[in-house]
């Protein structure tokens, strides 16, 4: 590959692990919020660089997905516990990313953590292992949760889709459609205070939007009710080192907000 082709390859995986890809794509009618779906769009959020001050916790986009229904047979609603979640998940078929994965990976931690990390889905070594973040990005979530005085253990780590996109690419929306009620059960059943979502992919799907992570970041979402906040994904973070400090801020917004 020659290196403008390299380059170009580089600065389109940073957008789309910075979900602003999606943007740069769409019409220019830029696609709206499902309209049901969201609620207040409140003041805006913090201005960057500010740092939480009174009109802490700034108020961004609300999104509350349908719950389980009591009365359906669909087995990821009724399921009990997180271990039966991830139960499922091992057997799952449910779209075309099974075919290539040697483990499933449903993401672990504690029942009662307090907060959530969600990514985007596994990578060659979480494949490998059936557990999350535990290749390079993961290295690097651990330090950013140690910055905050968080073990990992002490939080669920998960991500949006279960198994390994081919090549690591990003996962198509058919694929997230069918993968997200189970992120969605292991949240309902977690009820953490705080969710942190690392990427574009985590905070589109939980906050059912195509905005840009640029534009989302700096204000607390909700998803049910659930304070989130979104930050950049730690791959990004490795690739451009100068997005660690705003990275930082995001993580101890999360932190403010557990306390
Ligand atoms: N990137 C993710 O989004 N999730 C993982 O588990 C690992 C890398
Ligand atoms: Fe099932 Fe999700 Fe894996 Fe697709 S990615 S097979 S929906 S667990």
């Amino acid at each position: 590959m020659s290196d403008g082709r390299a380059l170009a390859r580089a600065f389109l995986e940073e957008q789309r692990l910075l979900g602003t890809g999606w943007v740069v794509l769409s019409t220019p009618e830029t696609p709206g919020l499902r309209p049901g779906s969201v609620g207040s769009q409140g003041p805006a959020g913090l201005t960057p660089g500010a740092s939480p001050g009174k009109d802490f916790p700034p108020s961004g986009l609300s999104f509350d997905p349908p719950a389980g229904d009591l009365f359906s047979n669909d087995p990821i609603s009724q399921a009990r516990s997180v271990a039966a979640v991830a139960a499922l998940v091992a057997e799952c078929t449910r779209c075309r990313l099974c075919e290539g994965r040697r483990h499933a990976v449903p993401g672990e931690g504690p029942d009662d953590a307090r907060l959530v990390v969600v990514g985007e889905g596994p990578g060659r070594v979480e494949d490998e292992t059936g557990r999350p973040f535990v290749g390079p990005a993961g290295e690097l979530l651990t330090k950013i949760l140690a910055a905050i005085d968080l073990p990992r253990e002490r939080v669920f780590i998960c991500n949006v889709v279960k198994c390994r996109p081919p090549e690591n690419r990003v996962p198509q929306y058919d694929e997230i459609g069918a993968c997200v009620p189970y992120l969605f059960r292991q949240i309902e059943l977690l009820r953490p205070k705080v969710i942190l979502a690392m990427g574009g992919t985590a905070a589109q799907t939980l906050l059912d939007t195509k905005q840009s992570l640029g534009a989302l970041r700096n204000r607390i979402h909700r998803f049910r009710g659930i304070p989130v906040v979104v930050t950049y994904h730690p791959a990004a973070l490795l690739r451009n080192p100068h997005w660690k400090r705003p990275t930082w801020d995001d993580v101890r917004i999360a932190h403010r907000l557990l306390v």
